[in-house]
């Protein structure tokens, strides 16, 4: 048994462990590959454009996550071709269907990205090309596995000319038409040789050799050789099945003890009923067990008084007699009333939401639901689904109310916090409270809700706009607060709002907190969305392409809340299967850059003269930057000074020098990051910061240092490092000069 799951990127330990096993399998299979293109080979997932093509990597893995063969996928959407890189299974192991499985898989995505046409390599199965017995067989065996799908070498072209003397066995270009029968046309194939040579060749063709192949392309259509092994009536092409992950599902099944009986009391069992009965038996979600985790866990986000009073409380009734919240604190906050009835509004946002028997447990339930679906997340799925009540994102760090208990939301944000950035986006009808009460003086969760406008809608006291965060989370907290009447259309262009804001933020993970009572008809909420809405909402939040744990909060029309939930997935899921796994920030440097690691000797002028050029360092301050790249060159990595230098062109761009804290377990200081005048503001800061952080996680670090003054002139320094999630550690006043504090930040990766 083996499952093939997508690696996005190098963030999670499991991603980075899979990528380690598929260097391993690259060196056994092709040994002749240089180490350091093997090395680069993560690289190429967080830095897409490095070959100008975007990368893609599946995996194939057994239950005990070994990796059993892979396929490096590039999509060139451009000229709209996939290009087959790599695809290998383990040395020595029965391929057990794996390789043509990884196959299946790559032509789903190829055809999902809308490529026209698949393209890659394959050695000869002619001796007259090849003369080499040994592999001649196995050649053989791989055309005719691919002329199952009809996909076969073209022929006619000078592809298989050596380009240096003495060359034997040239791959033929193999081309798989995806789902259509038709031949390439002769302009559309000139591009995507052209491609291939200069961009996967780089470095290895001359010029006149691209442009040789290239102009031997004459017929049009191109021809494909004949039919070898098979009957053409024996292929299949066509492209059919889910091709994408599914989504785990996770939900509480015993959510149904906790039942307020009581008239108007919306938040019923049924609504988790109505909804596993729709989505359940379709092709999207596979379901797991939820598993159970500590109470503790519960105080990531809440307090443990007001954990301990929950579950007191809820111990204490013995009859299905709820106890109501009635008197508040709304002063002397600090004399707590002993009585529990009475403690129920010291913990309470309103008189309505009343503490069962049950409450407690089911609460719970939730929660380990939810903290199962984050897990999942962790383990490298792309898409999971907390599917539990009680909802939670009215819940805040130490209050219950709005039929909310504990914060499955930010509980889930806070277990995926360990791991990269989260952002929560809150698409319930009423304003996400919880959350933002929880993270509100964190920059390193953003919290964004759309609600209906606090002067009509439940909670009335908080989903302001002005509501933005506070002290170091100031800016990461978003209210986008509507009006009474909205429609699909109306809706799309806040969640629009919404998304731009998350994508700047460029979370690692997204939890989004669905309510269903958005809809049309619901009883709670005053809004029109129709299930082709919420179809259409779903789509959007997958076109971000960010592993997504989905939380359900509140909907309570439960005639139509199966419907929109299923459109909803069917929305996220193609979206996200089909969208772009890179992060690609406005900002975002030009394709045609190089990041390098080792150290030329050039380099200690090229860093003298890119810190004099910015006219922002004093002299022997520069002078230092120069004397550190010497010490590497003169200890080499002993020195204990590393560097990431960006190169457009030729010309460094930027460059960032960072080493071990000596006597420290994990700590890294940032020593210096630079880039040029002529560079700035194009996102190379950004992506040297990363691509530094991703070699101190590999080093075994876990902390970065930086520093910085707290003179005005270095406004932008602090603000770049705030934004790239860094925190101020601690402020030394006076420390350079009287009136020039040393500011230290430090960020946990
Ligand atoms: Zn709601």
């Amino acid at each position: 048994m083996f499952r093939i799951r997508r690696i996005y990127d190098e963030v999670l330990p499991v991603n980075r462990a899979a990528i380690e096993q598929v260097k391993t399998i690259m060196r056994s299979r092709f040994p002749t590959v240089p180490q350091d293109e093997i090395d680069q080979l993560g690289r190429h997932l967080h830095d897409p454009f490095l070959q100008r093509f975007r990368t893609t990597l599946s995996v194939a893995q057994d239950a005990r996550q070994r990796v059993l063969g892979f396929a490096f996928l590039l999509h060139e959407p451009t000229i709209r071709f996939c290009y087959l890189d790599w695809i290998a299974t383990q040395v020595g192991k029965a391929s057990g269907g794996v390789g043509g499985a990884l196959y299946d898989r790559v032509r789903h995505e190829a055809f999902a990205f809308g490529a026209q046409a698949l393209f890659f390599e394959c050695l000869p199965d002619d001796p007259a090309l090849c003369p080499r017995e040994d592999i001649l067989a196995d050649n053989r065996a791989r055309l005719r596995f691919y002329e199952r799908y009809g996909a076969r070498p073209i022929v006619g072209t000078d592809y298989e000319t050596p380009y240096k003397p003495g060359q034997t066995c040239m791959p033929y270009l193999i081309f798989d038409g995806l789902d259509r029968t038709a031949r390439p046309g002769r302009d559309f194939f000139r591009d995507v040789v052209r491609a291939i040579l200069e961009r996967k060749y780089a470095g290895y063709v001359p010029a006149e050799y691209v442009e040789r192949v290239v102009g031997s392309i004459t017929g049009d259509p191109v021809q494909l050789r004949e039919f070898r092994y098979l009957k053409p009536t024996n292929v299949s092409a066509a492209i059919s099945g889910h091709p994408c992950e599914k989504i785990a599902l996770v939900f509480n099944d015993r959510h149904a003890i906790h039942h307020v009986h009581e008239r108007g009391y919306v938040e019923s069992p049924v609504r988790v009923r109505s909804i596993l009965t729709e989505i359940a038996q379709g092709p999207l979600f596979e379901i797991l067990p939820a598993a159970t985790f500590p109470e503790k866990a519960l105080a990531s986000v809440h307090d443990v008084d007001f954990i301990n009073f929950l579950r007191r409380t809820c111990a204490d009734i013995q009859q299905d007699d709820p106890i109501y919240p009635y008197v508040f604190p709304v002063r002397n906050k600090a004399r707590p009333p002993k009585d529990r009835s009475l403690l129920a509004g010291y913990f309470c946002i309103d008189t309505f939401t009343p503490i069962t028997r049950h409450a407690y447990a089911a609460a719970r339930g939730a929660a380990n639901c939810t903290l199962t679906a984050a897990q999942e997340i962790l383990k490298g799925r792309r898409m999971a689904y907390a599917l539990v009540r009680p909802p939670g994102h009215h819940a805040e760090r130490r209050a219950f109310g709005g039929f909310c208990y504990f914060n499955n939301c930010a509980l889930a944000a806070q277990s995926l916090r360990g791991h990269g950035r989260v952002a929560i986006l809150d698409i319930d009808y009423h304003h996400g409270n919880g959350q933002q009460d929880i993270f509100y003086d964190r920059p390193d969760v953003l919290t964004i809700s759309i609600h209906g406008d606090p002067a009509f809608a439940y909670p009335y006291f908080s989903g302001f706009r002005d509501e933005i965060g506070t002290g170091e989370g100031a800016g990461f907290n978003l209210n986008l607060p509507l009006p009474e009447t909205v429609d699909g259309d109306r809706y799309r262009k806040t969640l629009a709002t919404a998304l731009r804001h998350i994508a700047e933020f460029a979370p690692d993970f997204l939890v989004v907190a669905l309510g269903l009572d958005t809809a049309k008809g619901d009883p709670t909420g005053t809004w029109s969305l129709t299930r082709n809405d919420f179809k259409l909402n779903g789509q959007l939040i997958g076109d971000l392409g960010i592993p997504v744990l989905v939380v359900q909060e509140g909907g309570y029309r439960t005639r139509t809340l199966g419907v929109n939930a299923r459109y909803f997935f069917e929305g996220l899921s193609a979206a996200h299967c089909a969208a772009s796994p890179q992060r690609q920030p406005a900002n975002s440097p030009p394709a045609a850059h190089r990041i390098r690691h080792h150290v030329e000797p050039r380099d200690p002028q090229r860093v003298r003269r890119l810190a004099e050029s910015t006219g922002f360092f004093s002299q022997p301050e520069v002078h230092v930057a120069e004397e550190l790249v010497m010490e590497r060159i003169t200890k080499g990595p002993a020195s204990g000074y590393h560097f990431v230098f960006v190169e457009v062109n030729g010309q460094t761009a930027g460059y960032a020098c960072y080493g071990p804290v000596s006597m420290t377990a994990s700590a890294f200081d940032l020593y210096w990051i630079v880039v040029a005048p002529a560079s700035q503001g194009k996102g190379f800061g950004r992506l040297i910061l990363l691509e530094t952080e991703r070699l101190i996680r590999q080093a075994g670090g876990a902390t970065v240092y930086a520093e910085a003054s707290g003179r005005p002139q270095y406004e932008s320094t602090r603000a770049f490092y705030e934004h790239m999630g860094f925190h101020v550690a601690s402020v030394l006043e006076d420390f350079y000069a009287p009136g020039d504090s040393k500011v230290t930040y430090s960020k946990t990766l």
